[in-house]
């Protein structure tokens, strides 16, 4: 049996990680967490029966653990909940499917008790991706990815030696505006955004996706991940999102990763991995009902969070960490329509400007880094 617990069971990658798990018998979950939606994990509770479930909200905590007390199951709260269920209940595979920087220590936690992580959660590396990797190699841990880019790129690098590759080639869908003129962009409401053509993802990702942030992002996970310098990892707009993502050997050979838009695939691929698994469910491609792939280069002005990422990790120490919360703090502010999609950029840049990098900084002066950013963001910063 491999056991395996997930942080954040309740959101998109979670849910859909249960229903990979739930299709196969050698697999045992042992531990599940969310942020407020005890509802939901209390029917997963009932289905999955883990050893230890945690609950970010304390109030909700205590309402969940009267609602399930003649379970004997354990409920735990608060930051030090999340690392509780990811470090201590005995897991072989961690599945980090939170959003945000919350996934931080959890997981660093895990690392340190040798626990192998699936990591959907991209912040993690975007902010101290040098300590995790480090911390990883000397663990002997394995850190799989389950974005569907860098699983792309995981498996393509299969086919080559590390140093016979040239050049990383991430896919993007382009979100939602591609499209659209300057003048556009100016007026698109929240509703639209919230509307990904490809991908069913939670709100935080999805508007990352519109504003191109999110492949900024996957730009810094995938140089910490495959240790490859920044320059070396290209982005090519791809509408249909069939290739996940390639990889360019030095013999001009270029390997692609195909398959249907489904999440449950990487994560399928990273439960599993290095087997793969019979998963009759997920769609198989059909190319000649395709018919084309298309490809342009991104739109680097009308959408700068793009080369916002890349300045970020070229600079390095601390800039990724403030990046990544300031990009927090302004997609929340939009969720809640205090701010237009095209003060998101913005916001961001302001907040950049105005950091001192630390570089080679300790966790406690990227966890200081990161307070700043949103403190700034919220009470200073006006775009
Ligand atoms: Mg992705």
């Amino acid at each position: 049996m491999k056991k395996i617990a997930i942080l954040g069971s309740t959101g998109s990658i979670g849910t859909q990680a249960l229903d990979v798990i739930e299709r196969d018998s050698g697999l045992q979950v042992v531990g599940l967490t969310t942020n407020t939606q005890i509802d939901l994990l209390e029917k997963q509770i009932i289905k999955f029966r883990p050893k230890l479930v945690a609950v970010m909200d304390k109030d909700k905590a205590k309402i969940l653990q009267d609602k399930i007390r003649h379970l004997d199951i354990e409920v735990v709260s608060g930051l030090e909940g999340l690392i509780q269920v990811g470090a201590h209940t005995g897991a072989d595979l961690l599945i980090t499917a939170v959003v945000g920087m919350v996934g931080l220590l959890p997981t660093i936690e895990a690392i340190k008790n040798n626990i192998d992580i699936a990591l959907a959660n991209k912040e993690t590396l975007v902010v101290a991706g040098e300590i995790v990797m480090n911390l990883a190699k000397e663990k002997g841990v394995s850190i799989l990815p389950v974005d569907s880019e860098h699983s792309a790129i995981f498996q393509c690098l299969l086919a080559g030696k590390q140093a016979e590759v040239s050049r990383l080639i991430l896919t993007a869908s382009g979100g939602p505006f591609r499209t659209c003129t300057k003048e556009q962009l100016e007026h698109v409401t929240l509703e639209q955004a919230l509307k990904h053509p490809n991908w069913s993802m939670g709100s935080k990702i999805t508007i990352d996706s519109a504003t191109l942030m999110n492949k900024g992002l996957e730009v810094i996970e995938a140089s910490h991940l495959f240790n490859m310098s920044v320059d070396k990892i290209d982005v090519v707009v791809h509408k249909e999102s069939i290739i996940h993502s390639m990889v360019e050997y030095v013999d001009g050979s270029t390997i692609a990763q195909l398959g249907m838009p489904d999440m449950r695939h990487p994560i399928d691929y990273a439960i599993h991995y290095p087997n793969r698994a019979d998963a009759p469910y997920i769609p198989k491609l059909d190319l000649v009902k395709i018919g084309s792939l298309n490809f342009e280069a991104p739109k680097k002005e009308m959408f700068p969070c793009l080369t916002f990422a890349y300045d970020a990790i070229a600079e390095g120490g601390t800039k990724p960490a403030v990046l990544n919360a300031a990009n927090e703090v302004a997609v929340a502010k939009f969720l809640n329509k205090e701010i237009s999609f095209v003060q998101i950029p913005k916001l961001i840049h302001k907040v950049m400007e105005k950091h001192i990098c630390i570089f080679r900084p300790s966790l406690e002066q990227i966890i200081e880094a990161d307070e700043w950013t949103r403190k700034y963001c919220r009470e200073e910063a006006r775009v």
